[in-house]
């Protein structure tokens, strides 16, 4: 059906031409560090749609930056797991709100649904993975943890 075993490289490579002109016009650049053959399994247009939540709500908080609009993502094994961290400059995120990040309808904007990160977790726990997010006085940052296919063609 629509499972498959695909790279998070040829996604990511996929996700930064699809949002690049929104890039240019916020001046935002991705920053990526990537290990080679980060192969996954799992429903491809669910994972980018992971992807791009978390990255769209980086967007909004760097592009109200003065300065260092830079999203930096980097991905590597680590044991049996791939490991994708998405990080932005900015604020710590309050105690209060980090708390309940992946809740339903918790959102900080005026027009927020607060349902991307919570849409978000439960794709990556269907899958098999974790999310998390960390946040500390300059860096906030959010990792996605999914079980490695380390021999995609024996798969
Ligand atoms: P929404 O974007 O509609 O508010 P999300 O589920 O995507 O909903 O995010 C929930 C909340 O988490 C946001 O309103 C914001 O307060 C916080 N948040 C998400 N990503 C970041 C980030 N990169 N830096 C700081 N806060 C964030
Ligand atoms: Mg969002």
């Amino acid at each position: 059906i629509d499972i498959s075993i695909f790279t998070l490289n040829e996604l990511l490579e996929q996700i930064a031409t699809f949002i690049y002109p929104r890039l240019l016009e916020v001046n935002v650049e991705l920053e990526s560090d990537l290990e080679k053959n980060l192969y996954i399994r799992g429903k491809v247009e669910e994972v980018r749609q992971v992807i791009i939540n978390i990255i769209f709500n980086a967007i909004e908080v760097v592009s109200e930056q003065a300065s260092g609009s830079v999203i930096y993502i980097k991905g590597y094994q680590e044991d049996d797991n791939v490991i994708l961290a998405l990080s932005n400059t900015g604020p710590k995120i309050p105690e209060s709100v980090i708390q309940n990040i992946f809740e339903p309808f918790m959102t900080t904007k005026k027009k927020g649904t607060g349902l991307g990160l919570y849409i978000s977790k439960q794709i990556i726990e269907k899958h098999g993975g974790r999310i998390l997010c960390q946040s500390d006085s300059n860096l906030t940052t959010f990792k996605i943890i999914l079980p490695s296919i380390k021999n995609p063609e024996n798969n």
